[in-house]
């Protein structure tokens, strides 16, 4: 059979509200064009994040029945960590309640003044805690990750000659670490190829730097491996993570995506000696070594949760449904970025609406005409969110890759949305796209000094 579907069958609903387009004209000018600032119950189809939005299976729920909430040494801290153990090969395992939490501690540890680190592309919040150390946070991707019409199979990955160009000009002294982000959340949720982290992982051995990797997605980037890169086609998706694990030193993770769950993360050691150290600030701010400010339940749901963000079925349908997105878009001519990368389709706003220039948003002018025609909420990535004026968090957003581009991102929720869901946005972006020329900039009229992106307030031109 060539149909390719959801591998589950639904068994709890959780009903959509539906809102009329008057309704929603009135919800965006109370927003004041801000969809951050809209309730979700307002939302038909939320395409916001996939961050902590997973479904649940009935083995999480019911092994969240099962857990064991003893403070210390819990039966569900040795579940999760034997899973993890397994897939991983990592020797000291810190559970953290999100990602940003791992960050924290190993930036804690090992940043500071003077420091630099590298990696694809760090995430925001990667970067930022790199920063609050006061050390320095330095993308090297490749450069096909700027064009969003070339469909390189692996625009995730770090460039080599860029990292022996850092090395050779900061020293290797200067360099605690480097990090490589699978997937490569800022550029678009592409993936890195596993021949490029063994060669990066071959010159941070010739210059003793340890080699990180942000986890966040690290099962959808397998997939992409077994799929694009033949030499390891013949391997399953579990070996090929193994085999990334095994050329690395540690690892943050946070479990919100790829983790299938709502909340939960981990830092994963290979050092015996940073992981002592590590543990000590685990203890003073998350909690002891054994739940590290998760519930039982909460280990538990993470537990089985990785174990079926590995399962090739339910892969095969997550990579094929953003694909099918994607498809659609592009067979209607809507630019978006090639290729479709993990979690997400990316829009090329100033493709699809030329007329607006990047100081009035056309990225932001998309997302409001999404959820006008459909009730659909999207993100822009682009002008708004990275803007130069935004001050604090936002000012470090200025060095962001997409900045360079505007965008407006459609991220899928894991196992949420079916097929009709998806072919209902499809529907909506084709019309809006039919009547471009309609859609109208946008100008600020309010600007908080920081995070400006969460409550923004604009009118339309
Ligand atoms: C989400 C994310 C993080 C941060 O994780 P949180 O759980 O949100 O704190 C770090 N890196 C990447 C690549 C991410 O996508």
């Amino acid at each position: 059979m060539e149909t390719i579907i959801e591998p589950f069958k639904i068994k709890m609903t959780e009903p959509i509200k539906f809102t009329s387009r008057q309704q929603r004209e009135n919800i965006i000018k109370e927003a004041h064009f801000n969809l951050f600032q809209v309730a979700a119950e307002n939302v038909t189809i939320d395409l916001l994040t996939d961050s902590g939005t997973s479904a649940m299976s009935s083995e999480q729920w019911a092994s969240m029945l099962r857990a064991d909430e003893s403070y210390a040494g819990s039966a569900s801290w040795y579940h999760l960590k034997n899973i993890i153990g397994n897939m991983t090969g990592m020797p000291n395992i810190l559970p953290t309640h999100q990602g940003r939490a791992s960050e924290r501690i190993l930036f804690s540890l090992i940043g500071g003044k003077d420091k630099i680190i590298p990696n694809n592309n760090h995430f925001d919040t990667t970067r930022a805690n790199i920063e609050f150390t006061g050390a320095k946070a330095v993308d090297l991707v490749v450069d096909q990750a700027y064009e969003p019409d070339q469909a390189f199979p692996f625009k995730g990955n770090l460039d080599p000659q860029k990292l022996k160009s850092l090395i050779r000009e900061v020293g290797a002294e200067h360099i605690p670490l480097c990090m490589i982000t699978i997937t490569n959340n800022s550029i678009g949720g592409q993936p890195v190829s596993l021949s490029n982290i063994k060669e990066i992982k071959d010159i941070c051995q010739k210059h003793n730097i340890p080699l990180f990797i942000d986890a966040a997605r690290f099962a959808e980037n397998a997939y992409f491996i077994k799929q694009r890169e033949k030499e390891y086609a013949h391997l399953s998706v579990g070996e090929i993570v193994r085999q990334i694990f095994d050329l690395t030193d540690g690892a943050t993770i946070s479990a919100k995506k790829d983790g299938l769950v709502n909340t939960g993360g981990l830092l994963l050691l290979r050092d015996n000696e940073l992981a002592k150290r590590a543990i000590n600030l685990l203890i003073l701010t998350e909690g002891f070594t054994t739940y590290g400010g998760l519930t039982g339940r909460d280990l538990e749901a993470m537990a089985e949760g990785f174990l079926e963000a590995v399962n090739e079925d339910y892969l095969r349908y997550r990579i094929r449904s953003v694909d099918y997105l994607a498809e659609k878009l592009l067979r209607a001519n809507i630019p978006i970025v090639r290729p479709t990368g993990g979690h997400a389709v990316y829009i090329d706003a100033k493709s699809f609406c030329p007329h607006i220039s990047p100081n009035l948003f056309p990225g932001q002018a998309i997302v409001c005409a999404l959820y006008r025609v459909a009730g659909v909420r999207a993100t822009e990535l682009g002008s708004v969110m990275f803007g130069k004026d935004g001050g604090d968090l936002s000012q470090k957003n200025c060095h962001h890759p997409s900045h360079k581009m505007e965008l407006v991102r459609l991220a899928i929720p894991r196992r949420v949305y079916t097929q009709s869901h998806i072919d209902y946005v499809v529907e909506a972006l084709i019309e809006i796209y039919k009547d471009r020329d309609k859609l109208k900039g946008l100008r600020i009229i309010e600007e908080p000094s920081i995070l400006r992106h969460f409550s923004l307030k604009f009118a339309e031109v």
